[in-house]
């Protein structure tokens, strides 16, 4: 039996406590309920991975992701785990429409693969750096509120305020804006409306947010997934970069907006389309002159660690928003990236992406 062939899958809910509710324009959750994926060799490594559906994003579930891992579970077992790519898109084939399952064992199919040969992760994607610098987001909370996150933001050494908007009254958001600003002059801020306007409201928010002199960076999916033709309109008179978040899903996605010139830059999340796809999502984004930025839905240390080897492997990340690890209030985790404020720093000798569980897994 080669050493690399698959011997076990094994999942099971990975529940954790938030600080406070993630609230976006499409959802709120109030607790983490993700999935933890397993996966042993014959060699006896042992390969992890997460898989954190948002119910609001892409409809998955904890209990969807798990009865969907049982199903593929026979797929994968005695396969060979060097022929991660042909696992990858079977994977793809059987469970297109269930991304953050596929994803959860692709992590852990690639942990497995690295630690088996002893290289870092980021090297396999191809070792450009050990670095990131993320932003740190506030979702809900009115004016005051989002004020003093701001200041308290900053006071911990982060430059990049990432801010969820409402998307109902556009007044609202801007003055919501304008408080963050105040209370945080010297930050710039990324945008993110979730889906949450429509053109004239968008259009609306540009033409106020110039007015006010925001120091914004990014305008993350102003509007809804399939509104191309408006994403289109805005783009070519709105003066800060937009960025795809929801409308990219797919390399075929990418495809579509750099041939409509319709996004500068595109927002990578593992969880939206597996570990394969994403490759092939940035390196079409990179050929296009597209700018990349990596993101996450709520993910633990695991699941972030393992994007942050992606991001900060292939390189050229201009806009990383791994934040979401400080909204969690325990990790059953050891090892991950060491953070401190907004710099995320991987070890640089560590087998695949170097997460492990405090415990181990039961059951
Ligand atoms: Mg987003």
């Amino acid at each position: 039996m080669a050493p690399t062939q698959i011997v076990s899958v094994r999942f099971q809910p990975l529940n954790l406590p938030l600080k406070e509710p993630f609230a976006i324009a499409t959802g709120t959750q109030y607790n983490v309920e993700n999935v933890l994926v397993q996966v042993e060799l014959s060699s006896g490594i042992v390969g992890l991975g997460e898989a954190a559906p948002f119910p609001a994003v892409s409809g998955e579930t904890q209990e969807s992701t798990l009865s969907t891992l049982k199903g593929l579970e026979p797929m994968l077992l005695g396969k060979d785990v060097r022929e991660w790519r042909t696992l990858a898109k079977e994977l793809s084939t059987l469970a297109y429409d269930t991304p953050a399952a596929r994803c959860g064992v692709e992590m852990a199919l690639l942990d497995a693969l690295c630690q088996q040969y002893n290289m870092p992760l980021y090297v396999f994607f191809g070792g450009v750096g050990t670095e990131l610098s993320t932003d740190l987001t506030i979702t809900a909370g009115d004016e005051a509120h989002a004020a003093a996150s701001a200041k308290s933001i900053v006071d911990r050494g982060f430059s990049v305020i990432k801010v969820k908007t409402e998307g109902v009254d556009v007044d609202y958001d801007i003055r919501r804006l304008q408080a963050i600003h105040t209370a945080a002059p010297q930050a710039t801020l990324i945008v993110d409306g979730n889906c949450g306007y429509d053109l004239a409201r968008a259009q609306a928010f540009v033409h106020k947010a110039v007015e006010a002199k925001l120091p914004i960076i990014l305008l993350e999916q102003p509007l809804a997934r399939e509104n191309w033709e408006d994403l289109n309109v805005l783009a070519t008179s709105c003066p800060f970069p937009i960025a795809a978040d929801e409308s990219a899903r797919s390399a075929e996605d990418v495809a579509r907006l750099a041939q409509d010139l319709s996004a500068a830059v595109v927002n990578i999340k593992l969880m939206k389309c597996g570990v394969l796809e994403a490759l092939q999502m940035a390196a079409l984004a990179q050929v296009h002159g597209l700018g990349l930025m990596i993101g996450g839905m709520v993910e633990s240390l695991l699941a972030m660690t393992f994007s942050a080897h992606f991001a900060a492997g292939i390189g050229g990340f201009d806009f990383v928003d791994l934040d979401t690890p400080l909204f969690i209030a325990e990790h059953p985790f050891t090892g991950g990236f060491d953070q401190n404020g907004p710099s995320l720093r991987l070890q640089a000798d560590v087998a695949g992406h170097g997460v492990k569980m405090a415990a181990p897994m039961v059951g």
